[in-house]
């Protein structure tokens, strides 16, 4: 409502510049970073604290909020202020290199790690949903998964179609945050896109943001203009209004088979997520309020009808995969026996990258002037010219990508190159070249920080899809090499029960001391992915770890 958005627009204030609201350069990052995670051009529900996500929040309530906001301003630089599911808990003396700010997200004991004692507790008051970058604070709008999203498509396209989507059309539903990112992708790998939402107000979005070329609520017309665009070779996106449940069985009766099929509605969370077939949202919002046990199962009917499409339109030639939202794992609970037919992004595309430390890598100009961005792009094109891929992927981002928020920057680096990537934005820091510090960080979708059997660790060498011992190293060898902020989550992606992973947030300011903690941070952490893939077997990652003399102590030869 308009009194909640007042309340978002009053409390929200995106700091940028170079003068400090806080004691230091770590702690000013961390409130510049929760501001931007709010920022009405960058979460899709500032109102409600909602980033991302199905219901990803920053933080738990706005009281939490403005005491978290307090304590950050009164944050001395030798201290740590803790964080439990959004609310700021405790401030402890301990040291200038420890973390600024330790997280602790949704996380519940094992046995009771699902949705309803969940839903219980957010009811409480008690918890609140971090997702992956909305409750560790370094989401930065639909870019953050633009060139995950664009790497999935430019490998389907290598295995698939001779390396470039141009003449398929691929078929998705959910243009939400993240979702919202495939149709500029598709675009980006040439290929035509027509991507369902039943929430219009997400079309425009994207249409604004230029994520989506054009909209339509007709079926019919989606179909016409996007095999026009393939047979003329055109890249295209489009919006298409409508429930994916009810209009993938609708273009099957109709024998339309797009080349490409995937999908990233929020079903990850069956009551927030996702909405039940051939019902308006506003019916939906009512019964969400009114009735959510029913709710959920006329949600999860739904999708066991979605995925049997799908599993119907890739036995009839689409190239099939599942988008990380857990849409599979639902639909097989409600008997669609076949769901896993098809293979989740990260086996089939993603995980050679992972074996090298590669993942979704970032960077936040807290001056917020975009210039800042553009002389880092500069240095990956010097540095990395190397890696044609890579320099190709920054070109496009300039042209393509508007920024949200505060500018920032996303790219694909290893091991060795993100510490030394680090290395160069502290001295360019430290020189003035650049007007103010650059907050580094990542998704948790990356490569040694989740455990996520139905996504990032699906269909692991050697069976260990469900260990998640890995993550939680992860963020305690990044809290001890002295990351500006670490978090541990859980259910972030695939939902509770399904998921485990940590973030790491460091901020270059261009100091000595900063330095030193770049360089441990920033080889830890894809270490830790190179070192998870090598434990499990896999060349790339053994190999990866020999070459750059990773010290494992059980690694033969
Ligand atoms: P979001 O909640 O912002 O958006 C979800 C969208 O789905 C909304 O716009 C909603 O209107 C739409 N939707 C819901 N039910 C629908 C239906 N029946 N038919 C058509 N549209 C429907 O979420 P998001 O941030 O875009 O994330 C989407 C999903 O993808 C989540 O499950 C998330 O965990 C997962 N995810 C995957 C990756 C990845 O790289 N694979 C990354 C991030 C998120």
């Amino acid at each position: 409502t308009s009194t909640q958005t007042n309340i978002a627009a009053e409390k929200v204030i995106q700091y940028t510049g170079t003068e400090l609201n806080t004691k230091g350069w770590q702690q000013e990052a961390a409130l510049r970073m929760l501001m931007n995670n709010l920022h009405p051009d960058v979460a899709e529900h500032p109102d409600k604290l909602v980033v991302y996500g199905g219901i990803g929040k920053a933080a738990r309530n706005w009281e939490s909020f403005d005491a978290i906001v307090r304590s950050l301003k009164e944050l001395e630089n030798d201290e740590t202020l803790l964080v439990q599911s959004g609310k700021p808990v405790v401030v402890f003396k301990t040291h200038e290199n420890a973390p600024r700010v330790l997280i602790a997200n949704s996380n519940i004991v094992p046995a009771y790690a699902n949705w309803d004692t969940f839903h219980e507790l957010d009811k409480k008051g008690l918890m609140m949903y971090g997702q992956m970058t909305a409750g560790s604070w370094i989401y930065i709008g639909s870019q953050g998964i633009v060139q995950g999203t664009y790497e999935t498509f430019a490998e389907l396209a290598n295995q698939h179609f001779g390396g470039s989507l141009k003449g398929t059309i691929t078929l998705t539903a959910g243009l939400g945050g993240m979702g919202g990112a495939q149709p500029l992708a598709v675009t980006m790998a040439g290929g035509v896109c027509i991507g369902i939402d039943v929430d219009e107000t997400r079309i425009d979005r994207r249409i604004e943001t230029r994520y989506t070329d054009v909209k339509t609520d007709s079926l019919d017309e989606a179909i016409r203009i996007a095999e026009e665009a393939k047979a003329e070779g055109k890249a295209l996106s489009i919006g298409l209004v409508g429930n994916a449940a009810d209009l993938l069985p609708e273009m099957l009766s109709r024998g339309f088979i797009p080349e490409v099929l995937t999908d990233q509605t929020s079903a990850h969370d069956p009551l927030n997520g996702y909405v039940p077939s051939k019902m308006s949202m506003e019916d939906a919002a009512k019964l969400r309020e009114s009735d959510p046990e029913e709710y959920v199962r006329l949600s999860k009917k739904a999708m066991a009808q979605h995925v049997a499409a799908m599993v119907e339109m890739m036995d009839k030639g689409a190239i099939t995969f599942d988008y990380g939202n857990n849409i599979r794992q639902v639909a097989k609970d409600e008997g669609v026996e076949r769901a896993f037919d098809f293979p989740g992004f990260v086996p089939a595309y993603i995980r050679p990258q992972f074996c090298e430390g590669k993942g979704p890598f970032r960077w936040v100009a807290l001056s917020g002037d975009p210039e800042d961005i553009r002389k880092t792009d500069e240095v990956i094109l010097r540095e990395f010219s190397y890696n044609k891929h890579l320099c190709n992927w920054i070109k496009m981002a300039q042209e393509k990508i508007q920024f949200q928020g505060l500018p920032s920057r996303i790219c694909w680096l290893g091991y060795g190159e993100r510490a030394r990537f680090g290395k160069i934005i502290n001295d360019m820091v430290a020189s003035g070249e650049l007007s103010a510090p650059i907050v580094i960080g990542r998704d948790h979708l990356d490569s040694g920080s989740v455990a996520s059997p139905n996504r990032e660790t699906e269909s692991m060498k050697d069976g260990s899809d469900v260990v998640s011992d890995w993550p939680i190293l992860n963020a305690m060898i990044n809290a001890v090499g002295g990351a500006t902020w670490v978090s541990l989550h859980h259910g972030g992606g695939v939902g509770m029960g399904y998921s485990q992973h940590s973030g790491v947030v460091i901020v270059a300011d261009g100091t000595k001391e900063a330095e030193a903690r770049l360089e441990r941070v920033l080889t830890t952490d894809p270490g830790m992915g190179v070192v998870r893939h090598a434990d499990a077997g896999y060349d790339i990652a053994i190999q990866t770890a020999k070459e750059k003399g990773i010290k494992i102590p059980m690694l033969e030869g």
